[in-house]
C-alpha cells in the first residue's frame, strides 16, 4: 500500500526494541529515554498553563516566552545573538525541526552529506524529500571524522551538510579541529549545514562548541534542539531550529503544513526551564557521566570491546567473537537470555550497503540514562546470562 517515497525505509528500530522489553520485561537499555523526569518546578508550570488557559493554538513559530529563552540560551551559551523574532522557531520536538528543514531545504535531487552512522529519522526524511543520501562513515572504535572522505563526499549537486555532533548513536563529539573541517568544506562549496545538536549539554570532559559560532558559519548554519534531553522531558516534544532569517523561514514554510503550530501548554515550562534552570543539564551532564563509567567498566568486565562516549547517553559494544551473525540477532535474543534490552546498530547504517560493507554489523549501542540500580541490575543479569550465539 505505501507509497513509493517511504518504501525501503527500514521500521524504527525504537519502537519494535520497546516494545520488545514491555512484552519481555527485560530492563530497557535500548531507546533512549531516562528514567528520572525532569525538574519538579518545570512541570508545575506546565500544570499552570495547562490550567489557566494556555490551551489554545500558540502562534505558528511558537510562544514568544520560548523564542526569547531560545535566543537567551543562546547567547547565554555560546555568545550567539538571535532576533526571536526571525531567527528561532519552535518544532514538535528535534524530529519535526529535522523533517521540516529537509522538506524546506532539499530539493528532487539534491546530495545530503551526512554523518553515518546516522539518526534514523534523516534517511527517511531525504528520501521523502526525494534528496540523495552521501554517508560519511564515522568507524569504530574510535569514531572520528575522516575529513578526507568528508571532502570526496561533496560534489556540485551538494545542497546540505546534515551534522549531529555531539553524535548518536556514537558518542562522538566532534573536537574544534573536525568543527573547522566542516567548516572549510561548507564555505568552499557554498553549502546549507543542519546540525543536530540535541546532545549539546550532555559532554563528558570534551567541549560542544555549536558549528555555528565558527568564522562564516552562523549565515549558513540551521541549529536544532530540543527540551527532550536538555531536560529528561523527552515525551514533550518540545523542540527548535535557529539561525539567519531565510534557514529559518524554509523550516517555517515547510512547519506550518507538518502540524501549523506546536503544542501550546508545554511551550512557557520550556521557556522557564532553559530561564530558570539554566544549569540544570550540566548537573544532569554529571550524574550522567558516573552512570556512563558504570555502564562501560560493567560492560568491559564482560569481555565486551567497549567505546566509552564523549557525548550523548549511549555506549557502543563490539560483539565481534560472542559468535552471533549480527547486532540484530543478538539483541532480539538478549532479552530472552538475560532479561536486556540493548539496540543494533546496523539500522544506523545505510539500507544500500552491500552485507560485507556493513561497517555496523557487530555493533550494539546501550542507553546509560537510567538509575544506577537499574544500570546495576542489568549489568547483573548480563553476567549471568550466557550472550555466546548460534556460530560461537
Ligand atoms: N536527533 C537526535 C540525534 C536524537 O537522538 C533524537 C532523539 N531524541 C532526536 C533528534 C529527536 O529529538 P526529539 O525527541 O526532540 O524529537
Ligand atoms: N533519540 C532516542 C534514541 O536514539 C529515541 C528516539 C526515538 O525513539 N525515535 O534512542
Amino acid at each position: 500500500m505505501t507509497v513509493s517515497r517511504l518504501r525501503g525505509i527500514p521500521p524504527t528500530i525504537f519502537t519494535e526494541m520497546s516494545a520488545l522489553a514491555a512484552a519481555t520485561g527485560a530492563i530497557n537499555l535500548g531507546q533512549g529515554f531516562p528514567d528520572v523526569d525532569g525538574p519538579a518546578d518545570v512541570v508545575e508550570r506546565a500544570v499552570a498553563a495547562l490550567r489557566e488557559g494556555g490551551n489554545q493554538y500558540a502562534p505558528g513559530p511558537g510562544v514568544p516566552a520560548l523564542r526569547e529563552a531560545i535566543a537567551h540560551h543562546q547567547a547565554r551559551h555560546y555568545g550567539l545573538t538571535l532576533d526571536p523574532g526571525t531567527q528561532v522557531v519552535v518544532t514538535t520536538g528535534a524530529t519535526e525541526a529535522i523533517a521540516a528543514a529537509i522538506l524546506g531545504l532539499v530539493e528532487p535531487g539534491d546530495e545530503v552529506v551526512l554523518l553515518e552512522p546516522y539518526y534514523d529519522s534523516y534517511l527517511a526524511m531525504i528520501q521523502m524529500a526525494g534528496g540523495i543520501r552521501r554517508p560519511v562513515t564515522l568507524r569504530a572504535p574510535d569514531f572520528r571524522l575522516d575529513v578526507t572522505a568528508l571532502r570526496s563526499a561533496v560534489s556540485e549537486r551538494t545542497r546540505l551538510i546534515l551534522l549531529n555532533s555531539p553524535h548518536n548513536p556514537t558518542g562522538t563529539v566532534l573536537t574544534a579541529a573536525e568543527l573547522r573541517a566542516v567548516s572549510e568544506v561548507a564555505v568552499e562549496h557554498d553549502l546549507v549545514v543542519v546540525t543536530d545538536e540535541v546532545y549539546e549539554h550532555l559532554t563528558y570532559g570534551e567541549e560542544h562548541v555549536p558549528l555555528a559560532t565558527l568564522p562564516g558559519m552562523f549565515e549558513r548554519t540551521l541549529t536544532l534542539s530540543s527540551i527532550g534531553k536538555s531536560y529528561s522531558f523527552t515525551g514533550w516534544k518540545v523542540g527548535w531550529a535557529s539561525g539567519p532569517a531565510p534557514l529559518v523561514r524554509a523550516v517555517l514554510d515547510a512547519k506550518q503544513w507538518l502540524t501549523f503550530t506546536s503544542g501550546a501548554p508545554l511551550q512557557p515550562a520550556a521557556a522557564y526551564a532553559l530561564d530558570a534552570e539554566p544549569d540544570w543539564p550540566h548537573r544532569l551532564a554529571a550524574s550522567l557521566r558516573e552512570r556512563r563509567d558504570l555502564l562501560c567498566e560493567g560492560l568491559r568486565s564482560l569481555g565486551l570491546a567497549t567505546t566509552v562516549p564523549q557525548g550523548t547517553y549511549f555506549a557502543t559494544t563490539d560483539i565481534t567473537g560472542l559468535g552471533w551473525p549480527d547486532g540484530e540477532a543478538f539483541c532480539r535474543a538478549l532479552p530472552e537470555r538475560a532479561g536486556v534490552v540493548a539496540i543494533p546498530m546496523q539500522g544506523f547504517y545505510d539500507p544500500d550497503r552491500d552485507r560485507a560493507d556493513q561497517p555496523g554489523r557487530q555493533l550494539v549501542r546501550w542507553a546509560f540514562c537510567k538509575r544506577p540500580e537499574v544500570i546495576g541490575a542489568a549489568l547483573e543479569r548480563l553476567a549471568g546470562a550466557d550472550l555466546g550465539g548460534p556460530l560461537g
